[in-house]
């Protein structure tokens, strides 16, 4: 049934019915377009092995040419060689190639299946990208399972639908003259492609067909993380964008049933120098280290490590926890306690805590708050705007 509701999408070209000024101020947004989301599935890879079920050409992007027709379905790789591109044993003088299928739903990319089509980039260093371009609702569908739980409330992923396709719109805005507009991985929203979709998160996008956060008539990137831990972030503290709906400082009350609500991580002293010194070194060998500076929001904006030479180094947390690994330090919300050679992190909330909190939208939810008004508590000043 989704599958036949996305055909039909398919087939409708997507019209703006918001005001003039909106559409205006949205240029890639053409009410004649259908909406579509290039992802990146695969990045620096040699090759790749794809499987086509149906008839389906293989095109020459830049030239806007068919170079193979096949009448048939077929398993082939593809291979980055200085040529071009190898496809089944032919050198094509290619360095960007589209598949397209006659039937939807029916490349498979290194055993994992997608809807729509599939084109192939290589680089000048002979890696490959592998991008699956796909409207923009099935995009969402696919990001969604993901994301979010789907024995979650429905208001909960209805408000999660409404994010994440306003961050792959804005993406498009951003990214338009490179060859993709998100990764399918967590550098943007992750992306699992056709198998990774629920009929019940499918519904959240149907009940939400079209709809996007706007603030004073533009698209944003609307950022969301798994939980707050009490007060959500302001975006300036982490990237230059400061802006009303991505300012912070909402105290969520929501998330505390969070299993990432208060969390505890140890590290020795030596393991954390190791992990730091390609990026900060010390003269010495590490001995201390303790918050220096904290944001309005509670989290760590600084710290400052110490070495047995007495020499100090201060560094901003956002670093600290990436090269720690931000799964391991899951915020920059934490108290350092130190025993011996031994680091204890002790801290709340996962994630940057910018925009939505999502374990918030499902303690709202629950409460009995619907998805636009999780979406005016996350997003402060935004305004859902809805593409029919
Ligand atoms: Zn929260």
């Amino acid at each position: 049934m989704a599958f036949i509701q996305t055909l039909n999408n398919i087939k409708k070209p997507i019209l703006l019915s918001v005001l003039a000024a909106v559409f205006l101020s949205c240029p890639n947004l053409s009410a004649k377009e259908l909406i579509v989301v290039r992802v990146a599935v695969l990045k620096d890879k040699q090759e790749v092995t794809l499987s086509v079920s149906g008839p389906y050409d293989i095109i020459d992007i830049r030239k806007n040419k068919v170079i193979f027709h096949s009448k048939d379905s077929a398993s082939f790789s593809v291979v980055c060689v200085k040529e071009g591109l190898k496809v089944k044993n032919m050198v094509y003088a290619a360095d960007a190639i589209r598949i397209d299928p006659q039937k939807k739903i029916s490349v498979t990319v290194n055993k994992r299946r997608y809807r729509g089509d599939i084109s192939i980039f290589k680089d000048e260093t002979c890696k490959l990208c592998v991008v699956n371009t796909l409207d923009l609702e099935s995009y969402v569908k696919g990001v969604l399972y993901h994301e979010i739980s789907h024995k979650w409330p429905m208001d909960a992923i209805k408000a999660q639908a409404v994010a994440v396709r306003t961050y792959a719109m804005y993406q498009k805005e951003v990214m338009k003259n490179k060859n993709y507009d998100v990764a399918a991985d967590t550098s943007s929203q992750v992306y699992g492609g056709y198998f990774a979709e629920t009929s019940k998160t499918n519904r959240a996008v149907n009940f939400t067909f079209g709809e996007a956060l706007l603030y004073r008539n533009k698209l944003f990137p609307a950022f969301f993380h798994a939980t707050c831990g009490g007060m959500t972030e302001n975006a300036s503290e982490l990237w230059k964008l400061d802006i009303e709906p991505l300012s912070g400082g909402r105290v969520c009350g929501f998330c505390s049933e969070s299993p990432h609500y208060f969390w505890k991580t140890q590290m020795d002293l030596k393991v954390i120098q190791e992990k730091l010194e390609n990026r900060y070194s010390l003269e010495g060998t590490l001995i201390n280290i303790r918050v220096s500076e904290r944001n309005p929001t509670g989290r760590v904006r600084a710290l400052e490590l110490e070495d047995d030479l007495l020499n100090k180094l201060v560094i901003p947390a956002k670093e600290f926890r990436s090269l720690l690994g931000p799964d391991i330090l899951r915020s920059t919300n934490f108290s350092i306690i130190l025993e011996n050679e031994r680091v204890v992190f002790a801290g709340k909330g996962w994630g940057h805590g910018v925009g939505l909190c999502q374990w918030g939208a499902f303690g709202m939810s629950k409460k009995g708050s619907s998805y636009k008004q999780i979406l005016e508590f996350y997003y402060p000043g935004a305004v859902i705007m809805r593409l029919s």
